[in-house]
């Protein structure tokens, strides 16, 4: 069978776009290498910019509390709080990935089960094949990969080269008394941490750390108790929470850098187009907001006979960019900032006595409510 849209990645980038193409009736098909549900790395903090979005494809998520409210500690534990410009909800990824995945399944999505280890343009059509030999054919292709996938070295991606020393590291914890509507960053030597509650009332912790701290400890217990600890909100936190995870979970070689949002045809939305600081708290919505653009994008060239491929590429790049690239930005500069010791302590400072400086980075990393 022929496809419109052949999406590699069931995320939340892929699934989104699974949800809006199929419910205008194009014929999709996703491929993801791993079943639902599944834990992922991640803060679990989204912000209310896509709820509108999600809203009008009929996505009904939980119930959950209100998040309106950033804490923010420094090391040595100076902390300041202020209030959210759009705020957001919290929700685990378990959850999250699974309910869209479910919408996508009652609107007739196929779904294969697998990992896809090649993608090829010829004749004006994808060809994908699978580790396991399956083969589909589609008229257009979505990139929704996350971060980081064999297909980046078959598409001969600049950034595959470049060795990243960002690791990220999460686990559920309960903890007696964590407020329902804060989202917390706290910083510790070469990296910080979220904390906020999510829909099963667990709380989850998941922090990003350069490896040049991370190294001198080795491994997760000893990092918490002797690095993430000098932080007293995470040492109480720590202390005082149960672990809900066997294991944390953990991945390695985060980049940051720089991705084009079209290659070899195919449109790349999520993380495979440009991952934002996680410090900024908002690559969930922008991935989602991508596949927003996308779908509406391919929309047009299904039925409007004068949108060629050339023209569909273009205006995708061109949203793209003036979309995030701004929020991308910024999100580097802060990474850069922080990455220098007395640079990350002067806007440590800065911020931990200004609520208005602090709002005003909040709001640059994020869009505006997103409308449909
Ligand atoms: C430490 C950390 C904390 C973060 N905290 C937050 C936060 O609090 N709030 C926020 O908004 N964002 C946060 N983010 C960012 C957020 O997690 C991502 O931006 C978001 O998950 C992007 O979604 P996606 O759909 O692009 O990718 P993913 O959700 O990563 O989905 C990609 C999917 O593709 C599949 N896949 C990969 N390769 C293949 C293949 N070859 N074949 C088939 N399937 C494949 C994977 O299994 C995966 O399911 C954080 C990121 C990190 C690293």
């Amino acid at each position: 069978m022929m496809y419109d849209t052949a999406i590699i990645g069931g995320g939340l980038a892929g699934l989104t776009a699974a949800i809006h193409l199929s419910q205008k009736n194009h014929r999709v098909i996703v491929f993801e290498k791993q079943m639902y549900p599944h834990h992922k790395v991640c803060g679990e903090y989204v912000s209310n910019e896509i709820m509108p979005y999600l809203k009008s494809l009929g996505v009904a998520l939980p119930n959950v509390a209100k998040i309106d409210t950033l804490q923010f500690s420094t090391k040595k534990g100076n902390s300041i709080t202020v209030k959210l410009p759009l705020g957001g909800i919290g929700i685990s990824r378990f959850a999250f990935d699974e309910i869209l995945f479910k919408k996508a399944l009652e609107l007739g999505v196929t779904f294969i089960f697998e990992a896809v280890k090649s993608i090829e343009f010829i004749n004006d059509r994808f060809k994908i094949e699978t580790d396991k030999a399956t083969k589909a054919t589609a008229k257009t292709a979505i990139g929704a990969y996350g971060k980081r996938s064999i297909l980046d070295k078959q598409l001969q991606r600049n950034f595959i080269a470049e060795k990243s020393s960002w690791l990220g590291v999460k686990a559920h914890y309960q903890h007696p008394n964590f407020k329902d509507n804060i989202v917390a960053l706290h910083n510790f030597k070469g990296g910080y941490g979220g904390l906020s509650k999510t829909e099963s009332g667990a709380i989850n912790f998941c922090y990003l750390v350069h490896y040049d701290s991370f190294k001198e400890v080795k491994d997760i217990d000893s990092f918490n108790l002797k690095v993430v600890s000098e932080n007293p909100f995470l040492k109480s936190f720590l202390n005082e929470a149960q672990p809900l995870f066997d294991q944390p979970l953990s991945i390695a070689q985060i980049s940051f850098q720089k991705k084009d949002a079209v290659i070899n045809h195919i449109l790349m939305c999520g993380d495979t187009a440009g991952l934002i600081h996680p410090l900024c708290g908002n690559g969930m919505a922008m991935a989602i907001h991508s596949a927003k653009i996308a779908s509406e994008l391919l929309c047009t060239y299904f039925d409007d006979a004068i949108m060629d491929r050339k023209v569909l590429e273009t205006s995708y790049k061109k949203q793209w960019k003036s979309t995030f690239s701004y929020r991308l930005w910024i999100g580097r500069k802060l990474q850069w900032v922080l990455l220098h010791d007395s640079l990350s302590y002067i806007l440590i400072h800065l911020v931990s006595t200004s609520p208005y400086l602090l709002r005003n980075l909040i709001k640059q990393t994020h869009g505006k409510s997103v409308k449909c």
